[in-house]
Parts: C-alpha cells; sequence; structure tokens
C-alpha cells in the first residue's frame, strides 16, 4: 500500500503514520523526521536546511525530492509506505507522480486530515507541554511563533497539493477534529479494513 496523509502540522498525521506503519507494515517516510536527522548529522543538505526548518519555512524542492527518491528505493520501502509531511507543493507531487510513474507504481490513497487552525494551535501547544512533563525536549520549531509560519507554509504551498489531489479524484478527506480513535477507523475504511 502506498499511501500520503496531507494535514498541517499538528493534524495528527505522525501519529496516524505510526499507527498504520505497525497496521501495514510498511514504514512511515516522514521528511521532517529525515531533514532533522540530516540537520542532527550536520550532512551536507542538513547545513543547508537548519535555517529554513528554524524559521518554519519550507526546504527547496529539490533537497527533499531527492531524499524522498532515494528513501522509497530502500528496500523496506518496496512493499508500501506512508508518506507523512510529503509533498508539500505541487512541484513535489508532480515529482512524486513523475518517480512511481517510472516504477510503474502508483498511490493507493491520499487522505487529508483536515483541523482548524484555532485549534491546531491548542493542539501543538499541548503537545509541547506533555513533551516538557515527561521530561522530552520540545522541538524548536515547535514555539507558537514558528508553528505561526509554518501554518503560513501549509496555507500558500500546502493547500495547492490538497486542490491538486482532488482535481485528480484521488483525495479523500478525514475530520482530523474528532478523537484519535474516530479519525483511525474513518482512515480504515477509506483504506478497507
Ligand atoms: P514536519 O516534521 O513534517 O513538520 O517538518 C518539519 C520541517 O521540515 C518543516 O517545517 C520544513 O521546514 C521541513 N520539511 C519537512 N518536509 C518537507 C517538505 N516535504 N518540503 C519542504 N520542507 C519540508
Amino acid at each position: 500500500m502506498r499511501l500520503v496523509l496531507l494535514g498541517p502540522p499538528g493534524a495528527g498525521k505522525g501519529t496516524q503514520s505510526a499507527r498504520l506503519q505497525e497496521k501495514y507494515k510498511i514504514p512511515q517516510l516522514s521528511t521532517g523526521d529525515m531533514l532533522r536527522a540530516a540537520v542532527k548529522a550536520a550532512t551536507p543538505i542538513g547545513l543547508q536546511a537548519k535555517a529554513i526548518m528554524a524559521a518554519g519555512s519550507l526546504v527547496p524542492d529539490e533537497i527533499v525530492i531527492g531524499i524522498v527518491a532515494e528513501r522509497i528505493e530502500e528496500p523496506d520501502a518496496k512493499q508500501g509506505f506512508i508518506l507523512d509531511g510529503f509533498p508539500r507543493t505541487v512541484n513535489q507531487a508532480e515529482a512524486l507522480a513523475e518517480m512511481l510513474k517510472a516504477k510503474n507504481m502508483s498511490l493507493d490513497a491520499v487522505i487529508e486530515l483536515k483541523v482548524d487552525e484555532a485549534a491546531l494551535l491548542a493542539r501543538i501547544e499541548k503537545r509541547a507541554r506533555e513533551t516538557m512533563a515527561g521530561g522530552g525536549v520540545v522541538r524548536h520549531d515547535d514555539s507558537p511563533e514558528v508553528v505561526r509560519a509554518r501554518l503560513d507554509a501549509y496555507r500558500t504551498q500546502t493547500a495547492p497539493v490538497v486542490a491538486y489531489y482532488a482535481a485528480k479524484k484521488a483525495l479523500t478527506t478525514v475530520d482530523g477534529m474528532a478523537p484519535i480513535a474516530a479519525v483511525s477507523t474513518a482512515i480504515d475504511k477509506v483504506l478497507g479494513g
């Protein structure tokens, strides 16, 4: 199964991807996680991405497209994958379509988790508080100012990706404001069980 999860930061993509990874035994490919690993390891890509991510902006398409193109060639992605946080621009969506076409593959589903912005901010702040309470370190880009920039990036650059898949009749929208279990059930229904 090849799946794309769309939705703004805090919509629950990570939570659902982790669950689907278990259920379908396919890897969750999070470009955010891959980029954070690159920043941590101070690779050339990481050095380029660091300040952009800290500001809540999008890393250039060619970098992210390159990362995903390599990642989906890994053996564990042969049976399928869940893309979490990619594509985030129409350019990325088109590149993904090309990559899959070249491999004679297609997407099984594109699921949008729809949420409203005020609730998102509250959710992201809660995530930060819970992480701190658990002794963890809050992601710098989960601070309220950066979250606003990330939501702006979503509205201007990623919302058109939702329209792109909708125009192709490939999009299913799920209410991301529902309790996690209800979101899970709705997604399972889209995926046929
Ligand atoms: P995420 O963990 O998905 O919220 O991603 C964290 C940050 O990584 C984003 O705010 C962007 O700076 C960067 N990023 C992740 N995925 C992408 C992508 N597909 N295109 C551009 N930038 C990305």
